[in-house]
């Protein structure tokens, strides 16, 4: 199978404006934002979303969330506060088939999500 467009980005092959990169994972604005501050999180490994990830994957999986919120504290929304989001399968909205935690914040959020 080939790459996944995410892995494309973290290889410097397509553009992105990157936020954060450790050896685990990359952090790049949305290119279609849905919020003043839309983030990805992403595992440099492509698990391709969280129903697929493993036990094996356990590390990254607390990683990617530690730094999602390490991100959305160094963009500014650590006091307003901000969302975090997993797109699961057709019904979940997901259509990037590489894991991605969203960082939305900026503005207030509704509930329930449409
Ligand atoms: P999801 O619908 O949860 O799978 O989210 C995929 C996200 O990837 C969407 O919010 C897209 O706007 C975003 N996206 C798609 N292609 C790119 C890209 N080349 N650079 C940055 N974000 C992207």
């Amino acid at each position: 199978m080939g790459r996944t467009l995410f892995e494309k980005i973290a290889a410097r092959e397509l553009p992105a404006d990157i936020v954060y990169e450790d050896d685990m994972v990359l952090a790049f604005r949305d290119v279609h934002p849905q919020a003043p501050v839309h983030v990805l999180v992403v595992p440099k490994k492509p698990i391709s979303r969280i129903a697929d990830a493993a036990p094996g994957d356990r590390e990254i999986l607390g990683h990617l969330l530690l730094k999602a919120a390490q991100v959305a504290a160094s963009l500014g929304l650590e006091d307003s506060g901000y969302r975090l989001v997993l797109n699961n399968g057709r019904d979940g909205g997901e259509s990037v088939p590489h894991l991605h935690c969203h960082v939305l914040g900026g503005r207030a959020m509704g509930w329930p999500p449409g």
